[in-house]
This record gives C-alpha cells, structure tokens and sequence, in this order.
C-alpha cells in the first residue's frame, strides 16, 4: 500500500472531461513529479486529491483511508498540504506574522511539528526576513513563505503546483535547493512542474501526464536518460 493512490479518477469541469482513468501512486518519503505541457491535468489531479475537484469516478487513498468525496478541509485534516500555482500570503502582514497566522495542530507532520523557528532553521533567508511585511518580498521569497506557510499545518504529503513558475532561474535553483532540504527531512512530495531541470535532482519517480492520462511513468533517473520520452511528451 503505497502513501497517495489514485486509481481510475475521471474528472470534470461541468461537461468538459479532463481527467481520464488517472492512477498514480506516491510512497511515503517520496518525491514524485507530474510533469506535462500546459493544460495536460496537472493543476486538476491536485485539485481532485485535495477535493476542489472531487473525481467524478476512481478512488483516492490516503495510508489505505479513502479520501475521496470528502471536503477539502476534512482531506487537509488528513495531513495533506497543497500549495496552488497562486501564491497565499497575507501582504501586510510580517514573515514571522504569516508563519503564525498559518500554524495548525491537527497534523502529524511526518513526525515534525513544525514552528516557526523549525521554519526559520530550514530556510535561514527566510529567517533574514522575519520582520519584512511579505508585500514586500520578492516573487521568490514569497513562493517560499508560501510553501512554510503550509508547512505550518503539520502536512504529511505536501502538494506543491509549479513552485517554480515566474520565477528567476537563480531564484529557481535557490527554491531547489530549499526543497532538497525540505526533501532531506522524509517529507513526502507530489510536485507538478513543467521545468525538467527544476525537478531533475529533487524528483525521485515522474509521471507525464498528457491529456488528462498519464503517458509516461518511471524513475527519474531512467526519465533524465531517456531523451526520446522527453522530446515526445515535453517538447524539450
Ligand atoms: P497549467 O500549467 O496550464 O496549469 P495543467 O497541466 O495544470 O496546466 P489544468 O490546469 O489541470 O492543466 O487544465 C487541464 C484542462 O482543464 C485544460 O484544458 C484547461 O483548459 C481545463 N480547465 C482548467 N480549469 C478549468 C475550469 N475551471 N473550467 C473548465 N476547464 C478548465
């Protein structure tokens, strides 16, 4: 029994079918990546696994415990952490006033409970910022807050949507780096990216999705080396 099983889910936006027969499954202190072009699925099989898309058919299970059709605050109860392509952060609030604002005990972290110092010790830039109102961060370091701020629920299975999208490719080899961390802490991951090169060192299996079914599936090591799977499904 893997960690996350998705199993034969159909989606829909009203009568527009987007999901077809999707499985996918991510061991605990995994990190799996859903790669795909634009458009291919990606932002709605994280919406249907934390319920704002509930699957019309197929099953979702979270540690063997059917998740789905359950409301999404009842499945973020369950320990999963999701963090959408657009960044959630309270502007004119401080660093250290987001991280706080965000803290949830019902969580089992993986083991961890995290505070905002645990935050701090993980990602030490954020630490230099504690006291800065998040407007006034850069698009990098938002997205990162962004990411603490879920990690203040305590998730054991954080969804992250394109973390590095619109971002700087420094700042995108710095949020890499944050994530390898975060990685080195046993936290198990389901990231949708669409940079290869982002994901190519933190990912340890990859999933393409394609139309709403899922192409491609295998370790990262096998999907780096095969240039063909890539040219074909990426167009990279
Ligand atoms: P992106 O990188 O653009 O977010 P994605 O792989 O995450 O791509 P989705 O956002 O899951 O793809 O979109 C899959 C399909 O569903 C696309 O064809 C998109 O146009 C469609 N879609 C997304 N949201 C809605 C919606 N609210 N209503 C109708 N169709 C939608």
């Amino acid at each position: 029994m893997s960690f996350l099983e998705i199993h034969g889910v159909e989606a829909f936006y009203g009568d527009s079918h987007i999901l077809f027969d999707l499985s996918l499954a991510v061991d605990e202190g995994e990190v799996v990546c859903l790669l795909g072009r634009n458009g291919a699925g990606k932002t709605t099989t994280l919406k249907s696994i934390v319920g704002l898309v509930p699957p019309r058919s197929g099953r979702i299970t979270l540690r063997g415990h059917g998740v789905t059709g359950l409301a999404p605050y009842r499945i973020a109860r369950l320990g999963i952490g999701y963090v959408p392509e657009e960044r959630r952060i309270f502007g004119n609030l401080t660093v250290h006033e987001n991280l706080e604002v965000a803290r949830r005990t019902w969580g089992d972290g993986g083991g961890i409970a995290w505070t905002a110092e645990r935050v701090f010790e993980l990602f030490p830039h954020l630490a230099s910022l504690r006291g800065r109102m998040a407007g006034r961060l850069s698009g990098g370091e938002q997205q990162m807050l962004t990411i603490a701020r879920t990690l203040m629920g305590n998730p054991s299975l954080l969804l992250l949507d394109e973390p590095s999208e619109g971002l700087a490719p420094l700042v995108v080899e710095m949020l890499a780096v944050q994530l390898a961390r975060l990685k080195s802490t046993g936290l198990t991951m389901l990231v949708a990216e669409q940079n290869v090169h982002f994901v190519s060192e933190l990912g340890d299996r990859v999933y393409i999705l394609e139309k709403g079914t899922v192409r491609y599936q295998g370790s990262m090591r096998e999907f780096v080396s095969n240039e063909d799977v890539r040219r074909a499904h990426l167009a990279v």
